[in-house]
Parts: structure tokens; C-alpha cells; sequence
């Protein structure tokens, strides 16, 4: 997609560091690491997210994922590696061509953010009640 900062990089218009490529999927370095090793996952087809990306695209992404972290854990033995994939701006999103970050995690560093929340127990019936929305909203039975 024209003006997509990701299909440049996939084309090669703008310069990267590749650690996996097949026929759907490029792997490359986040350029704005978090720790060492960070890297991004993407779909070769244009998506701007999980809603727009095809189950196809979704599914080699998340295999490809596989194969990198196992390079990730094999080379740099992380404490743990964080999967994060945001949708839209109001998450956090600033390229929208769909990614899967792979974020190492280092012992004795800081936890992210996103994956260090305070544990508080919710409102039983207010969870209820959403839950209800959503799979209504999915006529899954
Ligand atoms: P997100 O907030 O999930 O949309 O994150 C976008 C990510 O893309 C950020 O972590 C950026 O550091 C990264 N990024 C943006 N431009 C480039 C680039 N040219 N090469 C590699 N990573 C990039
Ligand atoms: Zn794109």
C-alpha cells in the first residue's frame, strides 16, 4: 500500500534489519528497540490489523513467530520473551500495517508496562454481563 512505511520495507524502498522472510511474512529489527533482540512479524498483503488481516496471513505470521523466537532464545537466552500486538490508535498503534512485536524480556529489568498491571478482582456481574454482549454479539451459541 502506497505511503505504508511496512509494504516500503517489504518492497526494500526503505532499508531494514531482515531476520526471516517467506512467501507471506517479513521479520525485522524494531529500529525503536525495548530490549535487545526486539523484533517485528508482518504480512507481506497489506492489513492494518487483526480485523482486516485474512486468517491465512494471521496464521503464518504467528508460525513465522514461532521460528524467530526460537532464534531470539537460542542466541540471546532472554528470561522470557512478551508477544504484543496492538489494533488501533486509541491501543497504542502508530503503523498500521499489522505487526506482532517479539519483545526479549532481560532479568532484573523493569516489566513492561502493558504486562505488569496491578491485579484487582472485577465486578462479577458487570464481567458477566460482557461477556454475554460479546458472544452474543458472535452467535456462537
Ligand atoms: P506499534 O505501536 O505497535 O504500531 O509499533 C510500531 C513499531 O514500529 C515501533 O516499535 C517502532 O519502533 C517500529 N518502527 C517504526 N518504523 C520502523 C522502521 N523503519 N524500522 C523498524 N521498526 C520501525
Ligand atoms: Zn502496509
Amino acid at each position: 500500500m502506497k505511503d505504508c512505511i511496512f509494504c516500503k520495507i517489504i518492497n526494500g524502498e526503505i532499508p531494514s534489519f531482515k531476520v526471516y522472510e517467506d512467501n507471506r511474512v517479513f521479520a525485522f529489527m524494531d529500529i525503536n528497540p525495548i530490549s535487545p533482540g526486539h523484533t517485528l512479524i508482518i504480512p507481506k498483503n497489506h492489513a492494518a490489523n487483526l480485523m482486516e488481516i485474512s486468517n491465512e496471513d494471521l496464521a503464518a505470521v504467528h508460525k513465522a513467530s514461532k521460528k524467530v523466537m526460537a532464534g531470539i532464545v537460542a542466541t540471546l537466552q532472554p528470561s522470557g520473551v512478551a508477544c504484543l500486538q496492538l489494533n488501533g490508535a486509541g491501543a497504542n498503534q502508530v503503523v498500521f500495517h499489522y505487526h506482532l512485536h517479539l519483545i526479549p524480556r532481560i532479568p532484573g529489568e523493569p516489566d513492561l508496562p502493558v504486562s505488569g498491571w496491578e491485579i484487582k478482582p472485577g465486578d462479577m456481574g458487570e464481567i458477566k454481563a460482557t461477556a454475554e454482549k460479546i458472544s452474543g454479539a458472535l452467535n456462537n451459541g
